[in-house]
């Protein structure tokens, strides 16, 4: 047994009751003063707060102790913390975030990873129409289908910013293609409202100079464009439609004119892993963030399955945005050894691999740092203490999606069917079904991976030292083992021999 799994286990049976009872005695809303488990952070954080004598006897006595003990216990850097509650423009969703995993812990216990009270993010499959016909589109987004109405979304939108008394820290639009419906920006100004990061994924085809205006008015967070070439003939080859590379590439300038906080998301296979350098080299020049996202067999990327990389082709390409993104943070480190502060951007080249954890943690190894991408949504680096904590694939834990029609599936990378749409949510109790679906708790688990023998060697991510900061893909998993979410992500250097053997049985 590993070591992190005897942790979990021992943390489970001998400090769950106690923390779990601790907690409950200061997650209180005070009538004077509002939610305690909140107000005592900011008074941890320095925030001087003039609090009722009964919060400030609470806070003092049990609150701040815990947060001591905490804070030490993941070697969460407090001046960190303070930057990011107190002083960054998304404090709020760092405070949304905060409380909870502290719902989370006092719901179902530490764990490793650990879940909290409702997902930090979701992303919503906005609409089924889109304007491209993309050869790897996991919605397989184009023929009309039964949608959500404009007042449905927004009563979406109210449940989603009241989940476990808290609501959702953040939300991404995506689709099919969101800027297609024609009540994006109503309703897009409406989530605004009620979450505090909200964002949008698109093929960027739609943004005109005035649709990255309207953007901007709205105050969106970020905008996720999907490249999938250096050049329109792998581009258009793979979207579909001729023309669509220099309409994207207007729509990335766009809203890079317009300051928007803008990436290039590109999904790395077959036909343009040969193009990956001069992509990643292009977002570097317009000084905008890089996303790779990991080919999927799903959706209508499962009748292209033979684009899929081989783990080596992989690690490849992690270790070509690795290396960037560990280059900045040196950067970074070494101005702020220099002048006391940098204004390196670190957080820009990421990949939805959730082994990027254990490669970025391996190659800054190499440098001598202690350094790696702890999770593929959240763009922060740390230490592995957290990032174990994080746990990397996040689906149905950290994170999870909504259909066009309110359907709720664990990641939007999971084909839709009776086993992975989990309810809906104008129609479920979405806090019942977080707390009690039973695909969930299997996704939420790394003690169940599966471990496999290929020629004497012992594989799958159930053997892997770094199931803690990854996990593996689980939809990719689901994807090559019929529904299998326990299976291995065949995708990863260290299930190579899987690969091979299934790649095999496929006759390729
Ligand atoms: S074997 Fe699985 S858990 Fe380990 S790094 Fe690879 S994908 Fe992640
Ligand atoms: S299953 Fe996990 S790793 Fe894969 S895309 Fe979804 S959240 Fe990411």
């Amino acid at each position: 047994m590993q070591v992190d799994t005897i942790e979990n286990a021992l943390l489970t049976v001998t400090a769950n009751p106690v923390l779990k009872w601790i907690i409950g005695s200061f997650d209180i809303d005070c009538p004077k003063d509002g939610n305690l488990m909140i107000n005592s952070l900011k008074v941890f954080l320095g925030e001087k707060l003039e609090l009722c004598e009964r919060c400030r006897s609470l806070s003092k006595k049990i609150a701040l102790p815990i947060y001591e003990i905490g804070s030490r216990f993941l070697k969460v850097d407090k001046g960190f913390m303070q930057k990011q509650f107190l002083q960054d423009k998304y404090g709020e969703a760092w405070f949304k975030g905060f409380a909870l995993m502290m719902k989370g812990v006092k719901k179902y216990g530490i764990r490793i990873p650990f879940v909290p009270a409702a997902p930090f993010e979701i992303v919503w499959n906005y609409t089924y129409t889109c304007n491209l016909r993309c050869k790897h589109c996991y919605e397989d987004a184009g023929k009309r289908r039964p949608e959500l109405s404009t007042e449905e979304t927004k009563q979406v939108l109210d449940i989603l910013s009241k989940l476990a008394g808290v609501g959702i820290p953040a939300l991404s639009f995506s689709g099919g293609e969101p800027l297609f419906r024609k009540d994006f920006f109503e309703v897009a100004a409406y989530a605004k409202k009620k979450i505090p990061y909200v964002s949008i994924a698109t093929n960027g085809t739609l943004i005109t100079k005035d649709v990255a205006k309207q953007l901007k008015s709205i105050d969106i967070d970020y905008v996720e464009i999907s490249l999938d070439g250096a050049s329109p003939k792998v581009h258009d080859w793979f979207r579909g439609i001729p023309g669509a590379f220099e309409r994207t590439m207007q729509g990335i300038k766009n809203c890079v004119e317009e300051g928007l906080d803008t990436c290039i998301a590109t999904v790395i296979h077959k036909e343009n892993l040969a193009e990956v350098e001069k992509i990643v080299n292009l977002a570097d020049e317009l000084g905008v963030r890089f996303m790779h996202f990991n080919y999927i067999p799903t959706g209508r990327a499962k009748a292209y399955v033979e684009l899929d990389l081989t783990p080596k082709e992989r690690l490849h390409v992690l270790h070509l945005i690795g290396n960037k993104i560990i280059d900045l943070y040196l950067k970074a480190k070494e101005e702020e050894m220099k002048y006391g502060k940098s204004n390196v951007k670190v957080d820009r080249f990421f990949s939805t691999c959730p082994q990027y954890a254990s490669v970025t943690k391996e190659l800054s190894q190499r440098k001598g740092q202690k350094f790696m991408v702890e999770a593929h949504y959240a763009a922060k680096k740390g230490v592995e203490n957290v990032a174990n904590f994080l746990g990397g694939c996040g689906a149905g834990r950290l994170y999870c999606a909504i259909e066009p029609n309110g359907d709720i599936k664990p990641c939007v990378f999971f084909p839709t069917n009776k086993q992975t749409v989990l309810g809906n949510i104008l129609k479920d109790n979405f806090e019942d079904i977080w707390d009690n679906n039973s695909l969930l708790w299997k996704l939420r688990s790394r003690e169940n991976l599966q471990v496999y023998e290929v020629d004497g060697k012992v594989v799958g991510c159930g053997a892997c030292p770094d199931k803690y900061i990854c996990g593996g893909c689980r939809a990719r998993a689901y994807s090559y083992f019929n529904g299998d979410v326990t299976a291995p992500d065949i995708g990863c250097i260290h299930n190579e021999p899987l690969w091979e053997r299934i790649i095999q049985s496929l006759g390729r």
